[in-house]
C-alpha cells in the first residue's frame, strides 16, 4: 500500500486516484444541498424519544422512511413526522430499500443481537449504514459488518454520539497534545437503574448485558482519554438481582493497561446510578461529570479550564456530522472500526471474568 502510494505520489497521480475512489464518486454525483434521506430500523426508545425528534433538528439529513416490525406504529410515525407510504418497510421486505432513491442511510437501532444482520442486508442494498452501539455481540459480526460495508461500496459508521460531543472532543484533545503529560491513571464510571425484568437487555440471545450496552461507555471514557488501545483486561461480572440477571450480568468492573503504562479502572452497572470519568496525569487532572450523558457533559481541569461547551442536540449534531461526511467524502468521525475496537475489549472482558484470569490483547 505505501509503495501504491507513494508510486502515485511521485507520478502526481495521487488526487486522481482518490478522486475516482467509490464513495468519493457517489458524494460528486450526490447534489450538495440536498439533504440525506434516513430510515431508521426499529422504532423503539432510542427511535422514538431521541433519534427521530433529534433528525427534526438536523441540517443536512431528515427522517425518510421506517423500518419495522409493529404494523400498530405506522400510522402514529405517519402522522407525527409525514413519511410517505413508499419509504414504510417491515424485516421481511426490506431488502427492496434498494430501489428507493429516498433513502441515502439506513439506521440499524434494534437490539444488538440484530445489528449484524440488518447492517449487512442496508450494506446489499447500496445504502450507507448508520449503526447503533454496541456494534454486535462479537469482533467476528463486526467483521462480516465492515466487510459487508466495504464490499458494497458504502459506509458504515457507529452511533458513539458522545464522540460528536465538543465537551468530550475537550479531553480528547488533552490526549492528542498532551496537555498535562502522560497519563497515569484513570477511572471510569458509566451506569443507570434499570427497573425493567424482561428486556433484550437481560437477554443473552439478543446481545444484553451491561458490558454491551453501558460498558462501552466507560471503556470509551479510557480509551479516548489515552488515545491508546489497551493491552490487558482483568474483569469481574456479577448480579445482585439474579431473578432478572440470570442470562447476563447486571455489573462489570475491569481494569485495563495501556501500552504507555497508564491504567484504567472501569466500572458498569444496570444497577447503580453513576456517570463520571477521573483522569489523573503525571502533571494535573482532568475530571468530567457526567461524562457520557445525553447533553450536560462537562468538566474541569486542574488549570482551572472549564469544559462546559454548549451543544443544542447530541444526536442531531452526530448525524448532522455524519451526514457532511458521506456529502463531502470525508472520513468518519466514528467508522466501524471504532465499534470494532470495543466490542474486542468487550469479548476480553467476558473471557477474563469467565476464566478470573487477565487477558493479554
Ligand atoms: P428498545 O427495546 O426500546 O427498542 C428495540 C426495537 O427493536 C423495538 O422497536 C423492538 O420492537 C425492535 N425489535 C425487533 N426485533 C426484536 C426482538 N427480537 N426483540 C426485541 N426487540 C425487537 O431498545 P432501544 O433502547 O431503543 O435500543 C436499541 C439500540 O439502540 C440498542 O443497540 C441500544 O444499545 C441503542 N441505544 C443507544 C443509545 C445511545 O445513547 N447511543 C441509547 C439507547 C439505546
Amino acid at each position: 500500500m505505501k509503495n501504491r502510494r507513494s508510486f502515485l505520489k511521485a507520478t502526481g497521480l495521487v488526487a486522481a486516484s482518490t478522486a475516482f475512489a467509490p464513495s468519493t464518486l457517489w458524494s460528486a454525483t450526490h447534489p450538495q444541498n440536498k439533504k440525506l434521506g434516513v430510515a431508521l430500523v426499529g422504532l423503539g426508545y432510542y427511535s422514538t424519544d431521541l433519534l427521530a425528534p433529534a433528525l427534526q433538528m438536523t441540517q443536512h439529513c431528515e427522517l425518510r422512511g421506517i423500518v419495522t416490525g409493529s404494523p400498530e406504529k405506522i400510522p402514529v410515525w405517519q402522522d407525527k413526522y409525514g413519511i410517505k407510504d413508499k419509504n414504510i418497510y417491515n424485516y421481511d421486505n426490506f431488502d427492496q430499500i434498494a430501489n428507493n432513491k429516498d433513502i441515502d442511510v439506513v439506521y440499524v437501532v434494534l437490539p444488538p443481537s440484530m445489528h449484524a444482520e440488518y447492517t449487512i442486508r442496508a450494506a446489499k442494498a447500496g445504502k450507507h449504514v448508520w449503526c447503533e452501539k454496541p456494534m454486535a455481540p462479537t469482533v467476528a459480526e463486526c467483521e462480516s459488518m465492515i466487510k459487508a460495508c466495504k464490499d458494497n461500496n458504502v459506509k458504515l459508521a457507529i452511533g458513539y454520539r458522545c464522540q460528536h460531543d465538543p465537551n468530550i472532543q475537550a479531553y480528547m484533545k488533552a490526549a492528542k497534545e498532551k496537555t498535562f503529560g502522560k497519563v497515569k491513571m484513570i477511572t471510569s464510571a458509566a451506569g443507570y437503574f434499570d427497573g425493567r425484568t424482561d428486556h433484550w437487555k437481560q437477554n443473552k440471545a439478543l446481545g444484553g448485558g451491561v458490558m454491551g450496552d453501558m460498558g462501552v461507555y466507560a471503556l470509551q471514557g479510557a480509551r479516548l482519554a489515552t488515545g491508546e488501545e489497551p493491552i490487558s483486561v482483568l474483569a469481574q461480572t456479577f448480579t445482585t438481582r439474579p431473578e432478572i440477571y440470570h442470562e447476563v450480568e447486571e455489573t462489570a468492573m475491569f481494569q485495563l493497561e495501556f501500552p504507555s503504562g497508564a491504567r484504567a479502572s472501569c466500572h458498569t452497572s444496570f444497577g447503580i446510578n453513576m456517570n463520571y470519568l477521573n483522569i489523573n496525569y503525571e502533571k494535573g487532572w482532568i475530571r468530567m461529570k457526567p461524562h457520557s450523558s445525553y447533553n450536560g457533559n462537562n468538566g474541569e481541569m486542574s488549570n482551572g479550564t472549564i469544559i462546559d461547551f454548549p451543544i443544542d442536540n447530541q444526536q442531531a449534531k452526530q448525524m448532522d456530522d455524519d451526514a457532511l461526511s458521506l456529502i463531502n467524502g470525508t472520513d468518519l468521525l466514528v467508522p466501524g472500526e471504532e465499534g470494532l475496537r470495543d466490542i474486542r475489549v468487550v469479548e476480553a472482558v467476558y473471557k477474563s471474568a469467565k476464566n478470573n484470569e487477565l487477558i493479554k490483547l
